[in-house]
């Protein structure tokens, strides 16, 4: 249908009681994964990828954020649904910059420990840099603890507190704030314990549409009082890593070596492995599609 604002995608959802999924994409399958769902539910959708994967310092090439940008922008432009394209939570400006420049139609800029000044001073640059090339701007207020998908061990985070949030989205100007409201970075197994109260008071003093992180670790009983409370967007990535992990493992774990190579990767038949793997993430986006409410707004909007 069409690339559309961010802001509309939020507001929207925030008018008609149903919060728009941002679903983290890494490559072109994952990607089209989140697509697929869309568009077999008529559901509006934020697609993106992670600022600070694209731009990680150990990768062993360096990626180019002006693929990324084109590659995602032109998947939302030729999509039967309105899509939004995010360039989440990257923890430098130059590539927040450059992803403008490459197409990304929303950023967001987040740091460890970083000072409210900081974040004060960094965002309204990057609001009057991002509204000039007609973008959005989401920040993030409070600070999520962040579960080690490994161990299971969480770091410590803080709340976010309703007074500062309003102050801050009125400093700075920001399009959308993600909430800390006991919701958990990384963490799986639906067992973050939401602050309902304060969820409550932030929607009452804050006037952005408001987002929550951490879709993974959240009960799927609570979506629907957090939706019915305010949060109008909800950012899902750790469980689309491990449907698509498991699936290629599945897919692998048989005997492999007589099947024709182009089966395996590439035809998109049964046996392709990606394909499989891109299907599996499908069906789990679809899943919290329904979860968030969003499924037919698509025409609506
Ligand atoms: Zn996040």
């Amino acid at each position: 249908m069409s690339f559309v604002p961010m802001t509309t995608l939020m507001r929207h959802a925030q008018d008609h009681h149903y919060a728009v999924g941002y679903f983290e994409a890494w490559n072109v399958e994952s990607l089209l994964a989140v697509v697929d769902a869309a568009e077999d539910l008529n559901s509006p959708i934020i697609i993106g990828f992670s600022g600070m994967f694209v731009d990680n310092p150990a990768r062993r090439r360096p990626e180019d954020i002006y693929h990324y940008g084109a590659l995602g922008k032109r998947v939302a432009e030729r999509a039967k649904v309105p899509v939004a394209l995010l360039l989440n939570e990257a923890d430098h400006l130059p590539i927040l910059v450059n992803g403008l420049k490459a197409g990304f139609n929303a950023v967001m800029y987040v740091k460890e420990h970083a000072t409210l000044e900081h974040l004060v001073e960094v965002n309204q640059y990057l609001v009057q840099t991002a509204h000039y090339c007609e973008a959005a701007v989401e920040a993030e207020l409070g600070e999520l603890p962040t579960a080690d998908v490994a161990t299971g061990k969480m770091s410590s985070g803080s709340l976010t507190d309703p007074d500062q949030a309003a102050w801050f989205v009125k400093e700075t100007g920001v399009d959308a704030l993600a909430v800390a409201i006991g919701n958990v970075h990384l963490l799986e197994g639906a067992k973050s314990g939401v602050d309902f109260k304060l969820l409550q008071e932030l929607r009452r003093k804050v006037p952005v549409p408001l987002v929550l992180h951490g879709g993974t670790g959240v009960a799927p009983a609570d979506f629907a009082k957090v939706i019915d409370l305010g949060i109008a967007k909800v950012n899902v990535g750790t469980v689309l890593k491990r449907v698509f992990i498991n699936t290629l493992k599945q897919q692998l774990g048989a005997d492999v070596s007589k099947v024709d190579p182009h089966d395996l990767v590439g035809r998109g038949g049964p046996a392709d492995v990606l394909m499989a793997a891109r299907e599996a993430m499908s069906r789990e986006v679809a899943g919290f599609l329904r979860l968030f409410r969003s499924e037919n707004q698509a025409f609506k909007v």
